[in-house]
């Protein structure tokens, strides 16, 4: 990776600083987050590759370059269970409850059956405060509701991978990452269906 040539893709991880600066203000921004969820599936999809996952991935970059060149990394070998297959298609299980949850609480605000909450849910857990990145739009609240509840998501999975980053090695997040296990399985699937 040190030694490829560099594009314009291979400042994303500027991006993904951005990004979290900008839910900070205000919580529409987080919509933006919702590209990185996409392309990844349009990639293997149309590609049948991890051409995102390799090349254009902001968060995948910004973990190598806080582990590997800022050195907050102990680039020391990862337990192997974190990599097994029933462990990442379990964290991508519960992802996806989680994600479908987080769309169900969209969905009552957007129904009326609930209010508008402005926090943000760490680790699935804690709720934190996030009153100032929100006082109201020309939208209806529930797209606030996603904004917060898909930056939880964003923010969660980023501090995840950043404890494993310093943890073990510096993509160690990338071995179990719901979106590369998802692109991982399209893969497959579209090549044992060219194989045949
Ligand atoms: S596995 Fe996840 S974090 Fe890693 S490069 Fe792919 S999409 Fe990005």
């Amino acid at each position: 990776m040190t030694n490829k040539k560099k594009h314009w893709y291979s400042y994303l991880w500027i991006w993904s600083i951005i990004y979290f600066s900008l839910g900070f203000f205000n919580i529409l921004f987080a919509w933006l987050g919702l590209i990185d969820f996409i392309l990844p599936l349009i990639f293997a999809i149309t590609g049948s590759n991890k051409w995102f996952c390799n090349n254009m991935c902001g968060r995948g970059q910004l973990f190598w370059i806080l582990g590997r060149k800022a050195g907050c990394s102990r680039k020391k070998p990862a337990p192997k269970w974190l990599s097994s297959k029933w462990f990442r298609y379990g964290f991508l299980t519960f992802f996806m409850t989680m994600f479908g949850t987080m769309i169900f609480q969209t969905y009552q605000v957007f129904a009326g059956a609930g209010t508008l909450r402005k926090t943000i849910k760490l680790f699935w857990t804690f709720m934190l405060p996030w009153k100032w990145a929100y006082s109201g739009s020309i939208f209806p609240d529930w797209v606030a509701q996603f904004g917060f509840g898909f930056y939880s998501l964003m923010l969660t999975s980023t501090l995840i991978g950043l404890i494993v980053m310093v943890l073990y090695r510096e993509r160690t997040w990338c071995t179990f990452c719901p979106m590369g296990t998802m692109t991982q399985g399209i893969c497959k699937i579209k090549e044992k269906g060219a194989s045949k």
